[in-house]
């Protein structure tokens, strides 16, 4: 204890209220469990706040205008007029509704709420800073602790945000003027989702990637479709290019990249963002004082408890590992709780589903049919295109396919891939068949709302069978 502290005591302290730590935070409370939260910023965290929510907001009401403005083929003939800072108002106005939620669920259940910036002090001991001048600090005990610090956005040398030419994804998503000309660095999903809104919103955009495709990690066939919507839209993909330097210009910047080769390229922008990945917050919160050590690169490394090399120091969400995802992070937050409280919980990373809210939308779970092979399986892969269904059709968004990747000999379903309209939805089907050990059998014999989407998902596994009706088998 420094002088000047003032020290209580809690069960558990959460550090960090993301859809981790809230999450953490109310299920020990609902286990009667008595619980502190610690947050040096807004409650939600990234997603609620910076992360997931205004991006989806952003992403659905420029789809208002951009549908709108494209259904001439429907016989409907708009010109909409986007007032920008009405739109981010808008998108202001939910964050709000939000976070508000969030905090009220947690003081329902019990939770103390603790402003400030928590750093260890001794393996049972955290320090927590006040912010602003005169507001001191305290230390706080705990028997528990469960770390959900989340990450922040990597930056790159030469590109430090300045929050007006070189943007964080946080950055563009409180912009409330739509920039002519955007240079987007790196097209994995945070770039291709705003490289997407702000397309649509007229604004012309060149994404910068260092590897050789859109969507990194995804399969090509599934990048291959948002991708060539993204370019419908007028976005100029510049592939095996790194962003090398930038320099200010009277009416904006220009941005440098440079190949393999040492060849140099220049893009002319009125901004920039950066969208290259995210790194572990655990620099900051003193671990050595907790005896904890991060691996190489920040992450806290976890069992299947959520438990860190200090037995009653848990982690959870962002800072302890990929999948950097909000529901999964939350996923961890339950099991930390409970594994606390003494209840047998603990995870199962078999099916966590993802979503990348693109044009067309992506959705995917389990194992893709190389990963089931190399697992060892026999793959049996059905596929069924969006072409065919008629609710697609009936939509005017038709573009893309379901896959379903499942074991031939017993029929499970080992994963999915979705690329096309309300993917993010439909992925859940899949991902409750895996946890469920449900067949193809199973989702072939389910009866599905006719016309939905969601029969595109029953297609694809009839055709894994040789048995689709509205497509050809294989
Ligand atoms: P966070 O949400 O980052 O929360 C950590 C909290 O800890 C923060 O509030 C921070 O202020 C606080 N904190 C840090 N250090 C301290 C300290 N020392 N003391 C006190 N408080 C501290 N995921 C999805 O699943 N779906 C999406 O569609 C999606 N879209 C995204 C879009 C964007 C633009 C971004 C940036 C992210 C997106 N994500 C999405 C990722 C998602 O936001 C994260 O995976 C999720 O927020 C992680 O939750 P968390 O609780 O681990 O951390």
């Amino acid at each position: 204890m420094v002088v000047g502290d003032i020290a209580t005591g809690t069960d558990v302290l959460v550090i960090g209220a993301g859809p981790g730590g809230y999450v953490a935070a109310i299920r020990a409370g609902q286990l009667d469990l008595d619980v502190t939260i610690v947050e040096k910023d807004a409650y939600g965290g990234t997603c609620l706040n910076y992360g997931c929510i205004p991006s989806k907001a952003l992403i659905s009401a420029t789809d208002v205008a951009h549908n709108a403005a494209n259904a001439e083929d429907m016989g409907i003939h708009a010109d909409p007029v986007v007032d920008m800072q009405g739109m981010v108002a808008w998108k202001d106005g939910v964050v709000n509704q939000l976070t508000g939620g969030v905090e009220k669920l947690m003081k329902a259940n019990g939770v103390n709420l603790m402003q400030g910036t928590a750093e260890f002090a001794g393996e049972n001991t955290v320090r927590v800073a006040h912010g602003g001048e005169g507001q001191g600090s305290e230390s706080i005990e705990f028997d528990s602790c469960i770390i959900a610090t989340g990450s922040r956005p990597f930056q790159i040398p030469g590109f430090e945000f300045d929050g007006e030419h070189v943007l964080s994804s946080r950055d563009a998503l409180a912009l409330d003027e739509i920039p002519e000309k955007l240079v987007v660095v790196g097209a994995g999903y945070i770039g291709m989702e705003l490289s997407t809104v702000f397309a649509k919103l007229g604004t012309e955009v060149t994404i910068v990637e260092m590897l050789d495709d859109a969507l990194p990690g995804y399969e090509p066939d599934v990048a291959r479709v948002v991708k060539k919507k993204a370019e419908e839209l007028g976005i100029e993909f510049h592939f095996g290019e790194a962003a090398k330097e930038w320099r200010k210009e009277a009416d904006g910047m220009t941005v440098v990249t440079e190949n393999k080769d040492g060849e140099t390229s220049e893009f002319k922008a009125d901004k920039t963002l950066v969208a290259v990945g995210r790194q572990p917050v655990s620099d900051t919160l003193n671990l050595e004082a907790a005896g904890l050590e991060p691996d190489e690169k920040g992450f806290l490394q976890t069992d299947d408890q959520c438990r860190t090399d200090v037995g009653h120091i848990y982690a959870i969400g962002d800072v302890a590992g990929e999948p950097m995802l909000a529901h999964k992070a939350s996923k961890e937050g339950h099991v930390a709780a409970e594994v606390i409280a003494g209840e047998p919980s603990a995870l199962d990373y078999q099916a966590i589903p993802a979503a990348v809210f693109t044009d067309p939308e992506v959705g995917t779970v389990g194992m893709t049919q190389d990963e089931a092979k190399d697992a060892g399986f026999e793959p049996a892969v059905g596929k069924f295109p969006f072409m065919a269904s008629g609710r697609a059709l009936s939509t005017g968004h038709s573009d893309g396919f379901v896959r379903v990747v499942a074991d031939e000999e017993s029929g499970f379903i080992l994963g999915g891939q979705i690329v096309g309209a309300e993917a993010s939805e439909l992925i859940a089907e899949l991902a409750l068949a895996i946890e469920m050990g449900a067949t193809l059998e199973d989702l072939t014999a389910t009866i599905h709302t006719h016309p939905t989407l969601a029969e595109a998902v029953m297609e694809a596994a009839a055709n894994a069978r040789g048995e689709a009706i509205h497509t050809l088998n294989r």
